[in-house]
């Protein structure tokens, strides 16, 4: 069986499980994406006899080694911090299930919701926000770099596990939800996803339910790893609700009782806040179907103004408590030179590169294909490269 369709065209029902299309009719509210509506895969291939194209993406997305990497990807803290505290997988693994939980409750397409969340942080650098920076400004004169452009890269290009095609071959659904991110809407390889109008809702939701997600996680790691105190919140009013409400059903509890109790209220309040206010919100523009949702003036998913306030002082706090703390900041600075010495290293001997890399030069350039590289690397390969090419004592 073989889907007769490209980026152009959409799925023809005959080639989708036919129980997986009642499911979706069933199931799914008018303005879900549905399978059937797909825009496909760029390449052509036998699609599975009893998994839809969003499930197999999902499938791709988890066995990909871009996925497996973000186990050691920073998301706020470095692995120096411990064990437990929230790494790029566990980060993603959260959002994709709150995702789901929301997507569930809206009546969306729960298939495409969870692999556009455990698709959106793959292309991330190696030490987070910082490691973006270090390569951006190394790549300043060859198109810059930046995570969301560098997804796609990786599920269009670098992945390698197919015979017939480079890269994942995703649905265009998924492609276009990493585009829509992008702080470069004018490069080529981003704007050609950038023409349907407003991203469609399941897009929507997995990107507030990112947000929801590490301001809350980033709080929970802030405070085990000791970079603030519980108490260092209480002009944050999200934090002190939470609390008082925490003290009316709760009574007194313990510091270690408070922290996890705390996290878990401020999650619920923003999910349940973003069902309400997206419900509203569909209402409001009067949505009917899918095509709505893209034609809206304005997205549809959304925090509630109240919970929007109290968020966005939340993460400011966060800003300036955490995310520039005097250690963090430390780590940051180490994380940039690692990476501006790599990159410039790799520049002035090519040939030092693995030769999966260096075979890409004639095709991507040299600087792209150093970039394509370092961005692959996790924090801790990042680490090892370094010791190995500057260490004198360090085996190659
Ligand atoms: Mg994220």
């Amino acid at each position: 069986m073989q889907y007769p369709m490209s980026d152009s065209s959409s799925y023809s029902d005959a080639f989708i499980p036919p129980d997986a299309l009642h499911r979706e009719e069933a199931l799914l509210a008018p303005y879900a994406m549905r399978t059937r509506w797909s825009r496909g895969r760029r390449h052509q291939e036998v699609e599975h006899p009893y998994r839809t194209p969003y499930q197999r993406d999902r499938d791709r997305i988890v066995h990909s080694a871009a996925f497996r990497r973000l186990m050691y990807k920073t998301q706020v803290l470095v692995n120096d911090y411990g064990d437990e505290h929230r790494t790029r997988m566990t980060h993603t693994l959260e959002v994709a299930q709150i995702s789901r939980t929301i997507a569930r409750q809206l009546g969306l397409n729960e298939d495409l919701t969870e692999a556009i969340a455990l698709a959106h942080d793959l292309g991330h650098p190696p030490f987070g926000h910082a490691g973006e920076y270090a390569l951006d400004d190394c790549m300043a004169n060859h198109g810059g770099y930046e995570h969301n452009r560098f997804g796609l890269r990786l599920v269009e290009t670098l992945e390698s596990r197919y015979p017939g095609f480079p890269g994942l071959n995703l649905t265009w659904e998924v492609r276009e939800s990493m585009a829509y991110h992008s702080k470069r809407p004018e490069s080529p390889e981003v704007k050609e996803y950038l023409v349907a109008g407003q991203p469609f809702l399941e897009a929507q939701l997995v990107d507030a339910a990112d947000s929801l997600a590490y301001d809350c996680h980033d709080l929970d790691d802030a405070l085990s790893a000791g970079l603030i105190e519980l108490d260092d919140l209480n002009g944050v009013g999200f934090v002190r609700r939470a609390r008082e409400d925490l003290r009316q059903r709760f009574g007194d509890l313990s510091r270690e009782q408070v922290q996890p109790a705390l996290v878990r209220t401020l999650i619920d309040w923003q999910v349940n806040d973003l069902l309400q206010q997206t419900r509203q919100n569909l209402a409001a523009h009067g949505v009917r179907s899918a095509e709505d949702i893209r034609r809206a003036p304005e997205l549809v998913a959304g925090q509630g103004s109240e919970i929007h306030g109290l968020k966005a002082e939340l993460e400011e706090l966060l800003h300036r408590e955490v995310y520039r703390h005097y250690r963090v900041a430390r780590m940051t600075n180490k994380a940039q030179r690692v990476l501006r010495m790599l990159f410039d290293e790799f520049r002035r001997t090519p040939t030092a590169l693995p030769p999966r890399f260096a075979r890409r030069i004639p095709e991507s350039g040299l600087e792209q294909t150093i970039c394509d590289y370092v961005a692959s690397m996790t924090d801790r390969s990042a680490q090892d490269e370094y010791l190995r090419l500057f260490h004198p004592y360090e085996s190659v």
